[in-house]
Parts: C-alpha cells; structure tokens; sequence
C-alpha cells in the first residue's frame, strides 16, 4: 500500500471519512471476524449483524449522553425523508411553526405544508441567511405541535451555538432539530430537544442511515396516511428491524462511533472542531483577500462558506488547491463561492493545508 497520504476531502456530505474506519472496512470486507461473511452480505435477523447495530446503538447513546426516555431509530430516507416524516408522525395534522435560517430549514418548511399548517416563526432570509434570529424574537404559536429549527445549515454555514429553550419562550411543544450536519461534533442539552434527526453521511457515515432520537412521548400520534416503515411507534416497536435498515451504514457508523470513542468522545472532538474553525475563520478574517458573511455569532464550526474578493480567480483558486491534494472545496451553487466542510473526520493538518493554500495565494494574486 502506497505511504502517501490521502488528499484531505472537504467535501459537504457524503464526505471523508477516517481513515482507519475505511481500513477496518476493507479488512472486514470478504469476513467479519472469521464468519466468512461481509457485512455487507448477512442477514439483518442473524446474531453476527444483530450484535453489530447493538453496539452502535449503545456506542451512539453513550457518545450523544441519550437519557433513557429518548429512543434512538436507525432509518431510512434521509433529511429530506425527514422532512415528510416528522410532520407526518408529530403534527396529527395541525399546527407547526418554522424557524428559517438557511436552505434546509426553509426546504423543511416547504416539505411540512403538505402535512400541516405551517408557520415561519422567524426567518434570516431578508439578512441572505447569514445570522441566527435571536429566540425571544421568535412569533411562535400558542398550539403549534413542534417547533423544527436546522441547528447546522450546510450550505449557508450557519449554527445556533444554543439551542432555545422553548419553555421559557412560553411553549411548551417540542423542539425538532435537524442536525444532519453537525450531529456528533458537540453535545447536544437533550432537555431542550423532543427529537433530533440526521443523515449519517456527513459528519457519521456513508449515505443511507437517518439517525433519529425521539422522545417517548411523541411516539404513536402518527397520521393515517403515515408509512408503516415510517411510524416511529412501529419503527421503535421492532427495534429499527421493521423493514430491511441500511446494514452497511449502519455498520460505518458504528465503526465511527468506536473511532470517536477512541479519539476522548464528544467533550474532545468539540475541543479539536473549535481549534480548526478558529484556524480558518482567523485566517479569512485576518485577510482582505477573502471574505465571510456570516454573522460571528452564527458561524458554523462544520460548514465555511468564503469568497474570494475577486471572483475571476475562483477557478485558479480551485485548480491549485486540487494539486495541494485540497478537494471539493467549489461552493454550493445557490451561494457561490468556496466552502470547506472540516467534520469530525477532517484533521487539522487539514485545515492548516487549506490555511497554507489561502495565504500563499493570496501572496501570489494579491
Ligand atoms: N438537512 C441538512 C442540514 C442537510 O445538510 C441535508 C443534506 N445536505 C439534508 C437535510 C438532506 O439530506 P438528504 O439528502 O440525506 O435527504
């Protein structure tokens, strides 16, 4: 095996992974643990693939502090699943609010209509998505049946830092979260949250695992029209095993969760993400060269979206960070510019390579 190191890969999601958790895949790949069986190839009833997912389960609540009323469901059908799934088993029809502060939660938002009544209970949009609107600002509703913010929005690099504690804001409905894109880089306070849900293939796994983490209590209010396979009673009842799971995403995630385990848990992965998002954003703050919009209250610690002030240089900006070994670092096409994702799984050797690639060029053009 060649010694030279991987480029670093600061793509959004699906995006890099550890790289001791793809070494321990490919050793697994024709033979788990001499049982002459990938995993990809055993069956989700028998012992070896039931034991797999039992740990992963129990690794994630250790990881994540889950509180013995929350249920932890291993699904299908991603974020924008989600976005139908949630309305479907919690709003029974009537009212639910939105906080907008980024393209995910405005999708969500979009998606739930078909469901329910919905309501933007505050929206960053006339501020292009780039803060975070203060809760005490927020016009939620006195019979709203959840409250869904994106606590990480991925394209527009925007996180709360806290969630809101509705009950002080005078709600008492639960608060749903998307945090498809941060989950597993900081704690999560499980008092303010009803359910949290998130795709595992940006910050967890590869795609096809949605992670979610629901409070008892919201379970079995599903709407008649609600898919068995996406009823989270049911879902919950048969232990993630109501339909076929994503065994080989589910099998990633536990590899991961074992890599976080072994890295000092979520206490010290939050640590290493604040050193590397200070890195960058010191580095772009610090340059007149390039540029962030994003409040500095709101900045995504997963998420960098920059701009170079001169734009006619993005495609060289590219293509030398492409021979630095630096990937996928072109921004979403509804904001433009560059984004780095620096998840878990993204060193900080790798942002310093990114950090080395801005200030050289920006010497270089400026
Ligand atoms: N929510 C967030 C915050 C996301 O980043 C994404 C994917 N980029 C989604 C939802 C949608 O996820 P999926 O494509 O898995 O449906």
């Amino acid at each position: 095996m060649s010694l030279r190191r991987r480029p670093y890969n600061f793509a959004p999601g699906p995006a890099t992974l550890p790289e001791p958790v793809l070494r321990q895949a490919a050793e697994d790949m024709l033979d788990w643990q001499g049982c002459g069986m990938g995993v990809m190839e055993m069956s989700h009833r028998g012992r070896e693939f039931i034991s797999i997912a039992a740990a992963a389960e129990a690794d994630l609540r250790e990881l994540l502090a889950v509180p013995p009323q929350f249920r932890i469901l291993f699904m299908q059908g991603g974020g924008l699943g989600e976005n139908a799934i949630v309305p479907m088993n919690l709003s029974r029809g009537g009212q639910v609010d939105f906080v907008v502060t980024g393209s995910w939660s405005l999708k969500s938002s979009r998606e739930a209509q078909r469901y329910a009544d919905v309501h933007v209970a505050a929206s960053n949009q006339a501020e292009r998505h780039t803060t975070v609107p203060a809760p005490a600002s927020w016009q939620l509703r006195q019979d709203t049946r959840y409250v869904h913010l994106c606590t990480n929005e991925t394209i527009d690099g925007v996180e709360f830092h806290a969630l809101p504690d509705l009950a002080a804001l005078g709600c008492d409905a639960p608060l749903v979260i998307d945090c498809s894109s941060h989950i597993l880089s900081r704690a999560i306070d499980w008092s303010k949250v009803g359910l949290a849900f998130a795709g595992a293939q940006k910050n967890v796994g590869i795609a096809g695992l949605t992670m979610v983490v629901v409070r008892e209590d919201l379970l079995g209010h599903a709407m008649s029209i609600c898919p068995s396979a996406f009823n989270y009673q049911t879902v919950a009842e048969a232990g993630s095993m109501f339909n076929t799971p994503p065994t080989y995403a589910i099998y990633i995630a536990g590899l991961v969760f074992r890599w976080l385990k072994a890295q000092g848990g979520i206490a010290a992965m939050e640590a290493r993400n604040i050193a590397k998002a200070r890195l960058l954003y010191d580095t772009l703050d610090a340059s007149a060269f390039y540029v962030n919009r994003v409040a500095r209250d709101g900045r995504s610690r997963m998420n960098v979206p920059f701009f170079l002030r001169d734009e006619s240089l993005n495609e060289a900006f590219l293509a030398g960070a492409k021979e630095r070994g630096l990937l996928q670092l072109k921004g979403h096409k509804s904001v433009g510019g560059m984004r780095a994702s620096i998840y878990n799984a993204m060193p900080l050797d790798g942002v310093q390579a990114l950090v080395d690639h801005l200030n050289d060029f920006a010497r270089r053009h400026g």
